[in-house]
């Protein structure tokens, strides 16, 4: 695993990088979000370590120019601790949101587990078919007939998580919990606003049902 380490304060990169170094985990440091965006282009890349704060631009606007052109696991790390900036960072693609200042453990443990989970256990399912809807969780492809469907990551991973139990429906604070990583109820517009843009690209807002009061199932169409 290499990680892109995206810090400008001198004394904390210093420290992120000395305790991932005894773990063995090599580190790429840059100090500027333009050379974020140009340096995760890098194969080598595994995983982003994000500060919000940087000299050139704001670390949202580096998650959000990332997720133009990539999937690469994203951890914001900053000091801002409001419950509108978690949001905020999450609803722009990152993985996880840790707060400053955090143990070097605390960082690897975040890191595990958002690469678990991007990259799937074994025997994950990679291809969902829900009538004519194709979902292909390897390649992130999304098919409606001979369609191609242009999703944003999330709503990928919000349409993939419905799909894979057609007919079930599942709870908005399951979702919440497993596709955004929170349990703060605030994002609950959020999914609503992600279940209206998937239904608008798959054309019909049959796709996934809304249950009142408990939450959504996606349904087969056509
Ligand atoms: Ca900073």
């Amino acid at each position: 695993m290499t990680v892109l380490l995206v810090e400008d304060d001198r004394a904390i990169a210093d420290a992120i990088i000395d305790g991932l170094d005894d773990h063995g985990i090599a580190v790429r440091h840059v100090v500027l979000g333009s050379e974020a965006i140009a340096k995760v282009k890098d194969p080598e890349i595994t995983i982003v370590i994000l500060d919000l704060g940087l000299p050139d631009m704001d670390g949202t606007d580096v998650c959000r120019e990332i997720r133009r052109f990539s999937d690469v696991p994203i951890i914001v790390a900053s000091a801002r601790e409001t419950e509108m900036d978690r949001v905020d960072v999450l609803e722009l693609g990152a993985d996880d949101y840790l707060v400053k200042p955090f143990g070097i453990k605390e960082l690897i443990a975040r890191m595990n587990a958002v690469l678990r989970r991007a990259s799937g256990s074994p025997g994950t399912i990679t291809h969902i078919e829900v009538g004519s809807l194709v979902i292909d969780s390897r390649t992130h492809e999304v098919r409606l007939g001979a369609e191609s469907i242009q999703l944003t990551p999330k709503e990928f991973e919000l349409l993939e998580y419905l799909a894979r139990e057609p007919d079930t429906v599942f709870r908005r604070s399951d979702i919440l919990r497993d596709v955004w990583h929170t349990t703060w109820y605030g994002t609950t517009k959020t999914l609503d606003a992600h279940v209206a843009s998937i239904r608008k690209k798959l054309g019909d807002a049959g796709w996934i049902e809304s249950v009142r009061g408990v939450g959504f199932t996606v349904r087969r169409v056509r």
